[in-house]
């Protein structure tokens, strides 16, 4: 659905013209309101009466403080049909409309935690208190769902109503009916007259993925989210497919004459006893400090609920003190929502660059305009690979929609090309290194560019910042802004550089002080006895990320042993994929790099397995271990049982069926049909040269091998 935004929010605020100082003519102005108010206004006509959203949230939030502003700072062109001035919208005709006995609000919205305290201290100007006067809050989750009013006569339901404009809403009294959690009878001896109730339904996540499995198999268009699921369900004209999804409710107000109720505390409370399902976390908060603590602690824990919520509710907890602050045209002026960080925002790419990284991969990085994005400001978002830009078809001038990849890496998500401005700007990708202008280089099973120049200082720095990180040598007080001004200064050209630095040129070095020169020295010193793993994932060779690390250090007790290991060796260690296998070895084929091992062993550093030494023939014995090999056909030279004792020796056992668990096939001649079985399972298959040579790596002392020397040359 969210695609149909292109078309919707045509000619944007974003391409209005704008006078030299920066501000808006009168005239740019209105226009700008006159767009934002249309955009807007089909948004909302699109969420709250087709249950579809046709931009982001966050982005609607975002256009819809842009509108307020402007309205505000205008008010000549105030309107009193603006989306500002209205809450939600009216009720669909195929509903019958129904006035609702007390107006339905929506809540005014905060982003951020200043915007709270400026919320508190306009409670407190208008209460006429003064600032140290504190205010008693219940803090409550909002339930990211559909807003609903159910009016009981005499403790009987007789009545559910949508949210609709917020004076008029639908009555869909029949699927109300269906929903367990909301008491056809209240649960009270003397129930009032007349109570109105108003809540939240709802549909968890796991029932919100069954419906749309049950859609998607029935090829019917799926729900983008649980709260269009639960508002397109609750609008459902068949109430029997309604009592099939199990929508929830929640209450959280109620209105009724006579009731002795004096805070919002106390009214939760009741609405429990009249058999309410009441969301249970809501809080007592005496400061807004609580109320902060409160938000703090759901913004991360929200991941945990089985259900959605995009923020809390703050209440003024005093039925007196919210009568005296009333209500504005949209919302009570005692309440705010509070909403949690957005994931996705949209904003607009100033340029793209590309950064040369430490393997030399060149990744292309869209420069934006700086947006709150997640809690934090971001200015800048990955695009990948050169593949990604022609698939987002970006440029510059675009507004994009960025997200946190992973929470912490933004990336650009989508560019929203009807947004684009007449006038863009196209970008070159580079043919040469940003960096050190070396050509680039583009490998043929790659989609990345790459700079090969050794001696690149973006390489560099990307190689010792890797060296220096918390996982490698931990060379605490070895940052960024050092290691450039190491790598400018001339100082540092290589890893083995930093350990001939010496108090007096680290404490020449711009802003260096005496004692953070010595810190340094004394930790680079240090980084010296780190393990053989944390060395080996220090050097940063592509695919060798930790983990591999550990298992190539665990199979190779030095680096001597591991300089040597093939590329059907390396294979054989169960979780080394053949990419990490061949960059091993392409990585001690390059003449440099073996002079950096040469030179870190001159240094001081162990490169090997400190409590095993270099105990080749244990290392050999275990090649194997754990491993399942079948055999099929007949071999050259050596004889079944030959093969069989070779492989034990090493570890590992033969058997005669293949099955996920067999780890190789080895194929002689007339194999049987062990060799499909396993090509049908994508088992690795070695002939016997293959298999000798893996032998011949592991350095086993076996005379069969020893007499096969010819054939596995
Ligand atoms: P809202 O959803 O931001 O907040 C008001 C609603 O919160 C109430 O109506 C109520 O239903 C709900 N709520 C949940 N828990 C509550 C609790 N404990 N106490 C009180 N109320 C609680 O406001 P809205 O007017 O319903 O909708 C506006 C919002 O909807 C916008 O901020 C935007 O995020 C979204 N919207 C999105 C689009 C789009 O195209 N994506 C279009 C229109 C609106």
């Amino acid at each position: 659905m969210l695609r149909y935004v292109e078309s919707y929010l045509f000619n944007t605020v974003t391409t209005v013209t704008t006078l030299k100082d920066g501000k808006m003519n009168n005239s740019n102005i209105q226009k700008t309101i006159i767009k934002l108010r249309k955009q807007l206004q089909q948004a909302n006509y699109a969420y709250h009466v087709l249950n579809e959203s046709i931009m982001e949230d966050s982005v609607y939030d975002q256009l819809y403080r842009k509108l307020y502003t402007l309205e505000q700072e205008n008010p000549n062109f105030s309107n009193s049909n603006s989306v500002t001035q209205r809450v939600g919208e009216k009720p669909a005709l195929h509903f019958t409309s129904v006035k609702h006995n007390i107006t339905l609000y929506s809540l005014e919205n905060a982003f951020n935690l200043d915007e709270l305290e400026a919320w508190k201290s306009r409670c407190q100007k208008y209460l006429g208190l003064q600032t140290n006067e504190s205010i008693e809050y219940v803090a409550e989750l909002k339930i990211d769902g559909s807003a609903i009013s159910l009016t009981y006569k005499n403790g009987l339901l007789v009545r559910g109503l949508t949210r609709g404009d917020g004076v008029t809403g639908e009555d869909i009294t029949q699927n109300i009916r269906t929903i367990f959690s909301i008491p056809l009878r209240l649960n009270l001896d003397n129930p009032p007259d007349i109570l109105n109730i108003n809540g939240e339904v709802f549909l968890p996540f796991d029932e919100f993925t069954r419906i749309n499995e049950q859609k998607k198999k029935e090829g019917k268009i799926l729900f983008a989210n649980p709260r269009n699921a639960a508002a397109g369900t609750l609008r459902q004209l068949d109430s029997k497919i309604v009592s099939k999804r199990r929508l929830q409710f929640f209450a959280y107000s109620l209105y009724a004459d006579n009731l002795n109720i004096e805070n919002q505390w106390n009214s939760l409370k009741f609405l429990q006893k009249c058999g309410f399902l009441v969301n249970p976390y809501y809080r007592l908060c005496k400061s807004l400090e609580t109320v902060t603590n409160y938000f703090n602690e759901w913004k991360s824990a929200k991941k945990h609920l089985p259900y959605m919520t995009d923020g809390i509710v703050v209440k003024i907890n005093s039925y007196s003190l919210q009568h005296k602050l009333g209500f504005t045209q949209r919302f009570p002026r005692w309440a705010i929502a509070l909403k949690y960080p957005a994931e996705e925002v949209s904003t607009i790419i100033i340029d793209i660059i590309f950064n040369t990284g430490r393997t030399g991969a060149v990744t292309p990085m869209a420069v934006m305009k700086p947006v709150l994005l997640g809690g934090t400001v971001v200015r800048k978002a990955t695009l990948h690979n050169i593949e990604r830009i022609s698939q987002l078809g970006i440029c510059i001038g675009d507004t994009v929609v960025v997200r946190k990849a992973g929470e912490i890496i933004p990336e650009v998500v989508r560019v929203l090309k009807t947004l684009r401005p007449f006038k863009i700007k196209t970008f070159q990708i580079p043919e040469r290194c940003t960096r050190c202008n070396h050509i680039l280089t583009s490998l043929s099973n790659e989609v990345v560019i790459r700079c090969i120049n050794n001696s690149c200082p973006a390489i560099l720095k990307g190689t010792l910042v890797h060296w220096a990180s918390r996982d490698a040598l931990d060379i605490c007080g070895l940052g960024e802004k050092i290691i450039d001004l190491l790598i400018s200064t001339n100082l540092v050209n290589s890893i083995s550089d930093l350990y001939y630095l010496d108090f007096q040129k680290v404490s020449s070095l711009e802003r260096m002080g005496k004692k953070s020169a010595e810190n340094l020295i004394k930790s680079i010193e240090r980084s010296k006895d780190k393990s053989w793993t944390q060395i080996l994932y220090g050097l940063g060779i592509h695919h060798i990320g930790y983990t591999t690390a550990m298992l190539l250090t665990e199979n190779f007790s030095s680096v001597k042993h591991l300089s040597k290991a093939s590329h059907d060796s390396l294979m054989t260690i169960k979780g080394i994929g053949k990419e990490a296998a061949q960059s091993i070895v392409d990585w001690f084929l390059i003449e440099e790099n073996g002079k950096l091992i040469n030179k870190l062993n001159n240094i001081g550093f162990v490169l090997e397995d400190k409590k095993s030494g270099l105990d080749e023939s244990k290392l050999s014995k275990h090649q194997f271990l754990n491993m399942t090999f079948v055999i099929t056909g007949s071999l050259n030279t050596l004889k079944r049982n030959e093969a069989k004792d070779l492989i034990k020796e090493l570890g590992g056992k033969v058997v005669n069926s293949v099955t996920k668990k067999t780890n190789y096939i080895i194929v002689g001649n007339n194999p049987g049909s062990k060799l499909s079985e396993g090509a049908k399972l994508n088992i690795i298959q070695l002939n016997e040269a293959e298999f000798l040579k893996i032998l011949k790596d592991t350095n086993i002392k076996n005379d069969k091998i020893h007499k096969n020397q010819e054939y596995i040359k």
